[in-house]
């Protein structure tokens, strides 16, 4: 699947604009802000946004929900877990930054499984709790969306309200089972693949190295 992409709102995350060039139908993943700078890329790129998918619903990742929606007609995707923290900033933790945070409540809730289709490609969501009660990934037949469940090098925090260590390990765990050569992209930061990271990242050696033990 085709992708492009730009780093948005106070905090940098990625937002990925997942494709089909085929029909130039398009997903908007974690607009995080700058929902101008966005819908530029999309009208220069001749894209249809279809949908806008959140990984989970920090406040960093939703920024440009309403102003996304409002300007292209896409619906609004999250797990069913974390879909309150759309229009709650204590839930979505904008308020611990002194921040109000409000978006629009959410057109469609997910599910493990749940197949998305845009244009002639499938997007798959696969529930990743640990970060987030709700948190998922997309994965776009060749390509991973980590949200803040896997980076290069690390993963997602687990000191914050709603969060669970060994529940994100479990659910990492869950990832890697997938080919090693799918690429990652992730919410903050550069991208990897799957194999570099079941190698590489020490949160995923540790578990390996207490195993052999
Ligand atoms: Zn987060
Ligand atoms: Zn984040």
């Amino acid at each position: 699947m085709k992708m492009l992409s730009l780093v948005v709102g106070v905090l940098g995350v990625n937002c990925y604009i997942p494709y089909c060039s085929e029909t130039r139908h398009c997903a908007v993943i974690d607009p995080g802000g700058n929902a101008s700078q966005i819908l530029d890329l999309i009208q220069k790129n001749r894209l249809d946004p279809q949908y806008i998918l959140l990984t989970h619903g920090h406040f960093d990742h939703i920024g440009g929900v309403t102003e996304l929606k409002e300007k292209t007609g896409a619906q609004v995707a999250i797990h069913r877990d974390d879909a309150m923290m759309l229009t709650d900033p204590e839930q979505n933790l904008a308020a611990y930054f002194g921040r109000k945070v409000i978006q629009t409540e959410p057109d469609i809730l997910l599910e493990d499984g749940k197949e998305l289709q845009t244009g002639n490609k499938i997007i798959t969501v696969i529930h990743t709790p640990g970060h987030s009660r709700g948190g998922v990934c997309y994965l776009g037949e060749d390509i991973l969306f980590t949200g803040d469940t896997l980076f290069a090098g690390s993963i997602g925090r687990t000191d914050i309200p709603n969060s669970d260590h060994l529940t994100l390990i479990q659910s990492i765990n869950k990832l890697i089972l997938l080919d090693d050569k799918i690429p990652i992209y992730p919410g903050h930061g550069r991208s990897s693949t799957l194999g570099q990271e079941r190698r590489n990242n020490p949160f995923l050696r540790s578990r390996e190295d207490t195993e052999l033990v």
